[in-house]
């Protein structure tokens, strides 16, 4: 009967979800005490308290701040916490944002994956459980209103109410994630000043502002040779073995008897996935590394790149390398949840 009761519900689900993405639930300014965060994030709350009461749960409005709507009873308080406010719209969509359109057995709009999409199944999965499958705890929907700038939502939260005695967010990959990775933002710096008389000086560097958090997809270096006993066909020719030996996408750009930029490509990808990414940036620094050494230059951060970074993103050589068995529980989560 549970199998079955979403399928039944399909339609008024998804129309639903349509609805709400239908509200441009962005933060504005507000003077109102019981509104917060805006008229329209107020408005997509009493929206979904209005439909979960109709369903048949307790909800209440937190001083505008955030709400609930819960189901059963017991000591134990399952919280399932999500969110209804978006990040604004910008530009450049295929279809409008605030239509909830569907294209291709998609549905189109801001926040239809984050995380409107996510708490409209929770809460027919709570009522999928409510009307089919007899529990001992209270399961209760938590709903954020702040969670794309200061969480001052579940700040709020936390002050007055009561705490869950367990939970989950349904706010990021699917299946299951029960552990989350840190970011670590950690700067290498050396003084160069030393070796702006050797026979071959960096001129300029561009990331071309890449984001501290995308594996950055380009990089150029502009280099200089500072010494008549270097030529610059012999120069480049040593650039163009090393780059063949590392197999990287590097160009050799001339740009005249002593000067030449470097540009090395990769593939762009967000930092929590930086398997799924190529670092521009690393790929330069291994050639770079290469490049000086030939000249018997030694640069020591170009070194220490070389050696304990190099274009690993799994911290293998700084000996910090680390895997658990989260794929084992992955498989279990996902059969729990089908
Ligand atoms: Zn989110």
């Amino acid at each position: 009967m549970l199998d079955n009761y979403i399928e039944n519900n399909k339609k008024q689900l998804i129309q639903n979800l349509q609805e709400l993405i239908q509200i441009r639930s962005v933060i504005s300014p507000s003077n109102h005490p019981q509104k917060p965060f805006g008229d329209s994030i107020d408005k997509a709350l009493n929206y979904i308290l209005n439909l979960g009461q109709d369903l048949g749960f307790r909800a209440k409005n937190i001083d505008g701040y955030c709400g609930y709507l819960e189901f059963g009873t017991g000591k134990n308080l399952i919280g399932i916490i999500a969110h209804l406010d978006v990040v604004p719209e910008g530009t450049g969509w295929t279809y409008p944002p605030f239509s909830g359109i569907i294209h291709d057995n998609k549905i189109y709009g801001r926040g239809t994956i984050d995380d409107k999409g996510p708490l409209i199944s929770s809460l027919y999965a709570m009522k999928a459980v409510m009307e089919t499958t007899p529990i001992n705890s209270r399961v209760r929907l938590i709903l954020g209103l702040n969670e794309e700038n200061d969480w001052k939502c579940i700040d709020y939260y936390k002050k007055h109410e009561e705490l869950p005695s367990i939970g989950f967010s349904p706010d990021a990959d699917f299946p299951c994630i029960y552990a989350e990775k840190s970011i670590l933002t950690t700067y290498l710096k050396m003084d160069y000043s030393a070796y702006l008389n050797q026979s071959i000086v960096i001129q300029e560097i561009n990331t071309y502002g890449n984001p501290l958090n995308v594996v950055p997809k380009i990089c150029s270096i502009v280099l200089r040779i500072n010494s008549i006993k270097i030529t610059m066909p012999n120069f480049i020719q040593n650039l163009k073995n090393i780059i063949k030996e590392t197999g990287f996408e590097i160009d050799i750009y001339k740009i005249d008897e002593k000067e030449v930029k470097l540009t090395s490509y990769g593939v762009s990808s967000h930092a929590a996935h930086p398997d799924l990414g190529i670092n521009s940036i690393s790929r330069l620094i291994v050639v770079l590394s290469k490049i000086f050494a030939l000249y018997q230059i030694n640069i020591e951060l170009f070194d220490f790149f070389n050696t304990y970074i190099h274009t690993q993103y799994d911290g293998k050589n700084l000996g910090i390398a680390f895997e658990d068995e989260s794929r084992k529980v992955n498989i279990k989560c996902r059969r729990f949840l089908f």
